[in-house]
């Protein structure tokens, strides 16, 4: 019995310990809780500043995606695209500072400095200053961002989900084509119809764009350096890149800023893409209008556009698909010149 006794009690001892460590961890959380409370109150500005910060990206994102949806919707080119964006951020950042200042009682402010293209064209740089004012003290906060318009599964290289909402959808083409008609939207690329034919009318060559087709988002080509494009004799990553719809860092091609206000071409480092005419060709021509959006959306006049010779980047059931490629864009891709 008296032996029975000690082993219970030891039992019980051995319980009370997990139940004094958990005592001490509560204890302990209790006061760290406490602690982070101290510190918020202390400088809740900080904080404030922090996620004031945080949202210049989402907010530019958003305010960049209806933008270039507006323009799609209705086929107008808007005049000047970085001022009506930085106005258009700035005022949603102004609610977002009046919400924080309501729930907070810490004066902040965000001035949108400037939005412009950056040195990656896949990419918006928006400069800021963040106001934190606290008395007779205002802190400055000056943040430089660089902001991606690629859609967030496509910062993944060689994905090919092109259906995300999420995505920035080029602008150019429906301010050249939509009031021309026939423009449509079909498996994440834009149909032309007759109407890029419509646009090059005068120009030779102009017929094989009929039925031709372009991305409709804006993705950064994973196939680096380009000139693998023309890697092998099948031209496969040409066929590749041009069925997932890709675009390419282009000295010539504009910018998306610059795109929004009408202009295939400007003075920043910019994209290009493939505008393929459809199949139904069948190698009519050997040479017509190049296939680089920027050539064929030059200049109204057209005096920007160029020929290229026929590119066959694939053959199937007797129909041959083809792009036309001028002698700097067959280098730049890395396509053999024609024997
Ligand atoms: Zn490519
Ligand atoms: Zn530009």
């Amino acid at each position: 019995m008296e032996n029975k006794g000690y082993i219970l009690g030891g039992l019980s001892f051995l319980l009370i310990i997990p139940s004094i460590l958990l005592l001490m961890v509560l204890v302990d959380m209790v006061n760290m809780d406490e602690s982070v409370d101290t510190i918020i109150k202390s400088d809740n500005s900080f904080y404030i500043s922090g996620d004031v910060e945080r949202n210049i990206p989402i907010i530019t994102r958003q305010v960049l995606k209806e933008t270039v949806d507006n323009v799609i919707s209705n086929g107008n080119s808007i005049p000047n695209s970085r001022i009506l964006i930085k106005n258009a951020v700035e005022h949603r950042m102004n609610d977002l500072c009046a919400n924080y200042q309501n729930n907070s009682g810490v004066n902040i402010r965000c001035v949108i400095n400037s939005v412009d293209s950056a040195s990656d064209p896949f990419e918006v740089e928006v400069n800021s200053t963040i106001l934190v004012m606290k008395g007779n003290i205002t802190y400055n906060h000056i943040v430089n961002q660089n902001i991606s318009i690629l859609g967030t599964d496509h910062r993944n290289k060689f994905s090919i989900n092109s259906n995300d909402s999420n995505e920035i959808s080029d602008p150019l083409p429906f301010i050249k084509c939509k009031k021309i008609g026939g423009m449509s939207i079909k498996n994440a690329r834009i149909s032309y119809g007759s109407s890029l034919k419509k646009y090059l009318e005068g120009v030779n060559g102009s017929e094989i764009y009929e039925n031709a087709s372009s991305p409709y988002h804006i993705k950064r080509c994973p196939y680096d350096p380009y000139k693998s494009h023309g890697n092998s004799t099948k031209l496969t990553t040409l066929k590749n890149c041009i069925d997932n719809g890709y675009y390419h860092e282009s000295n010539d091609g504009a910018c998306l800023l610059c795109r929004l206000e009408g202009r295939a071409t400007c003075n920043h480092y910019g994209f290009e893409t493939f505008i393929v005419p459809s199949n139904e060709g069948n190698q009519k021509f050997i040479r017509a209008t190049c296939s680089i959006d920027h050539v064929i959306f030059g200049n109204k006049n057209f005096n920007d556009s160029y020929p290229g010779d026929s590119v066959q980047y694939y053959f199937n059931n007797n129909t041959a698909y083809e792009l036309f490629l001028d002698n700097g864009h067959r280098a730049k891709y890395g396509v053999p010149d024609i024997k």
